[in-house]
This record gives C-alpha cells, structure tokens and sequence, in this order.
C-alpha cells in the first residue's frame, strides 16, 4: 500500500498537461453522456489527498460521491480484498457461495437499526438495491404503487429513473418510465411556505392527504425516502416528518423504506441518518460508503418481508462479490476502530462553525448570499441564493465557487434540485489540517468569486 502525504500540493494548471491530454483520449473514447465533476486523472487515493497524474494533491471534500469514508486506501480494506483477490475472485453466491457474504449480511443485521430478525440481499450498485427493495416490498404486500418524495433520487435505472425527482441530467429522453410511481411533498424547511417550524407537520399532512386521496393506502407497497436527500440538495426533512410517514406507513400496511445509500455507515455521525429521529425502517437500502470503494449494495430487512420473494427471485451474477465482501468487512473495521461516527461529528463542528463565520462575512455580497447551511456529520452543504428574502437560486454562484476551489486543489461537488448548493462529503478520516486548508480555499473562493 502506499502512504500519500496528506498536503495539498498545486504544481500545474488543474487540470494539467497530462490530465488535458487524457481528457483528449477520453472524449475521443468514452460515451459522452458520461460527465466528470473534474477532468483531472487520478493515480492515487488515500486519506484526504487524491493525486493526479500531473503530481497535483487535491484535497478531497467529494469522496467520490460519499463512497470513501475510510479514504479510498484503508489498510483494513486494502488487506481483506487482497487476500481475498488472491483466493478467488467469483464463484457467483447462487452457484457456489462463500461465508464473506453471510459475515456481511451478520454486520448489516447487527449495524442496522432495530432489534427484530433481520435479512439482507447484496447487490452491485445502489440503483440495483432499490429496485430490490421495490421487489421485496411488491411480492410481501401484493401491491403496485410505490410513494417517492419531491427532490428524492434513487439511481438512474429504468425502475430507479422513475423514483428519482429530477429530470435534467437523470431523466430527460429517457422515457417512457416504470408506472406505479407517485411523487408527493417533502419537509424542504428552508422553502417551506410557513417556516421551517411548522414544515415537519405541515408537509407530512399534505403528503399523507395526497397518497390518501391520489393513490389509496391499501394500494401502496412501500414509501421510499432518503433520511437525508442527498443529489436533491442535502436536504433534512423537518423534524417531526419521517415519524409521521412512518406510522402512516405501519397503519397501511405499507413498507418503509429508508434509502440510506448516500447517508449511511457514518456519513452523517450515526450509522444511519434514520436513528436520529428513532426510526426504525422495515427495510434499508445501503451501498456507497459501505465497502471504501469496491461496488457492493444491499437490502436489508424485516426477516419476514425479506423472505416473501420466491427462492430464485433476487440475486445476480455479481452480487455479493467476494472482493467486495472482503472491502465490506474492512470498511465496517476501519469504522469501528477509528470511531468513525465520532470522526463525522467532529467534522460537522468545525464545517458548520467556519460555514456560519464565512455566512456572515459574505451576507452583503450584492450577487448571492448563502441563504442555508444544513445537513450532518461529513454530509454539510450551503445553499446558495441571490437574495435572503426572495431566496431566487444562484446556480451560477454554486457553479462559479465549486470551479475557483477546484483551480485551488479543492475537489467539491454541487447538488440541489436547482444546482445552487455546493456540497462537502470529505472522507471520515480526513486530518483536521486539511478540512480547515479545504475551508480557506472555500473562503477565498467566496472573496474572489
Ligand atoms: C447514489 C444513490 C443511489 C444510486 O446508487 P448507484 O450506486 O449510483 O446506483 C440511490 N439512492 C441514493 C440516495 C443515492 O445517493
């Protein structure tokens, strides 16, 4: 394993030479449609440093899309997969299984909340988890519809593409897509229309009202929602929401779904965002941060509405990987030691005290202010607006800093339903010095732009 210093160290233009001119082969090769936050050509990963092939050290305030919580080198991940790289790379768990996969299913089981008999199913990518999850939820209740939010996202399959809320870049000439699918409101609090004090209450009732009357509970199989919305913007639902929906969801009949993808397995200073409210969600779907890097999902569950699928009815070549399996159990390792929830909360201190100082040093700026900051742990955004009263997005602005802090060796990344919020995921196991060096450039960022 190599050890990459942990120093930001800019010596060319970013991108550089050799990255503009992969960039150059890339385009002449690659779809497209496949984007990139930022053109620079990684060689090597590890803590809170990406290097590119240029010698440039990014510090690294994106994870690679919340994936990296344990860096994207953890020894315990790098150890595990190796040695399971060097045993065997795939039987397929439907032909010969392996006991990784059923160690992985135990950590979930065990990590997951609630006390009741759980089961689990792996998959490769998140998408793929929450379609699982639907399938799970059609078979146990014997229903079609399934409830999704306003700014939700759940991946870019036909199935997924359905539930996710946003249409440019994740739908647009897609269609037609899956049926069955209803999108009713979420407590958005910055853009409630009565507050954020009221919005919990308010946006469940209007919510639960509109399934009622729109879709007819006894219709539904399962509500999903992400526990903090992640692409739609980090957005928190209200307090008093989530509990709302999940007894309106226990009263029906109808599964709960918690898609912790994005804010799982430490993200937010809990092993899952759902526990800060104390719900317990019949099933949860994983992936992202849940194997420091390697591609592996899961479904986990109610043993009892994990078991209604027929015997044959889920699976996949793939799922499951042993070597991904084997990252699992290493990331899982590097949480528990390093006390990585612990990591995430104190990552959310300093984030939030330096992002409330810069509020207030920039709130007179004349072309954008920022209106918002949210979020938990390692998952914190400002939302970015043109005025405080009108609260008018300012998508360029997001746009404009999230470039002047990439030129600076600071990878970011926006979100947002209107691409007005920039978002800060660093890895876990960031150093101090870093995301204090990653918040300057942020600073100058706003003083420059
Ligand atoms: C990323 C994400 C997905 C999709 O995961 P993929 O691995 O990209 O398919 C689904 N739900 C949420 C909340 C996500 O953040």
């Amino acid at each position: 394993m190599t050890e990459i210093p942990q120093e930001r160290r800019v010596v060319t233009a970013i991108p550089g030479p050799k990255s503009q001119e992969l960039q150059a082969r890339r385009t002449a090769t690659v779809a497209g449609g496949v984007g990139s936050v930022l053109p620079v050509f990684t060689v090597r990963a590890g803590g809170g440093i990406i290097e590119d092939i240029d010698g440039n050290r990014l510090i690294d305030f994106g994870s690679g899309i919340a994936v990296t919580s344990v860096g994207a080198s953890a020894e315990a991940v790098v150890r595990r997969a190796s040695a399971q790289l060097a045993d065997f790379t795939h039987t397929c768990f439907m032909v010969t299984p392996y006991e990784g996969y059923v160690e992985v299913c135990e950590a979930l089981a065990e990590l997951t909340p609630g006390d009741h008999p759980k089961k689990s199913a792996l998959f490769n990518s998140g998408a793929e988890a929450v379609e699982n999850a639907v399938k799970i939820a059609r078979a146990y209740t014997k229903r079609q519809a399934v409830v999704v939010f306003d700014h939700g996202y759940h991946g870019r399959t036909n199935l997924t593409m359905a539930l996710t809320a946003k249409n440019m870049p994740y739908k647009h000439g897609f269609g037609p897509f899956a049926p069955e699918i209803y999108r009713v409101p979420v407590a958005y609090g910055y853009r409630w229309p009565t507050g954020p004090e009221n919005c919990g209450p308010e946006a469940a009732a209007q919510a639960i009202d509109q399934i009622t009357k729109q879709v007819g509970p006894e219709n539904v199989a399962a509500i999903i929602i992400e526990p903090v919305l992640g692409e739609g913007g980090f957005i928190e639902p209200a307090k008093g929401f989530m509990p709302a929906i999940v007894k309106f969801a226990n009263d029906n009949g109808i599964v709960f779904v918690a898609d912790e993808i994005q804010s799982g397995f430490c993200r937010t200073g809990q092993w899952f965002a759902c526990e800060d409210e104390g719900i317990v969600p019949d099933l949860i779907t994983t992936a992202k941060g849940i194997a420091g890097g390697l591609p592996l999902a899961a479904v986990t569950g109610r043993a009892e509405i994990m078991d209604a699928p027929h015997a044959g009815g889920l699976g996949g070549t793939y799922g499951g990987n042993p070597v991904a399996c084997a990252g699992a159990l290493g990331s899982i390792e590097t949480m528990r030691e390093q006390d990585l929830n612990g990591k995430a909360k104190r990552i959310e201190e300093i984030m939030k005290g330096r992002l409330a100082a810069m509020q207030e040093k920039f709130a007179h700026n004349d072309r954008f202010v920022i209106g918002d900051i949210r979020g938990r742990g390692a998952m914190i955004a400002i939302e970015l607006v043109k005025d405080l009263v009108t609260k008018e997005p300012a998508p360029e602005a997001a746009g404009a800093l999230a470039k002047a802090c990439h030129a600076e060796g600071l990878v970011v990344l926006t979100c947002g339903t209107y691409g007005n919020v920039l978002r800060f995921l660093p890895p876990l196991v960031i150093g101090e010095d870093l995301l204090n060096e990653g918040l300057d450039i942020i600073e100058s960022a706003f003083a420059q732009v």
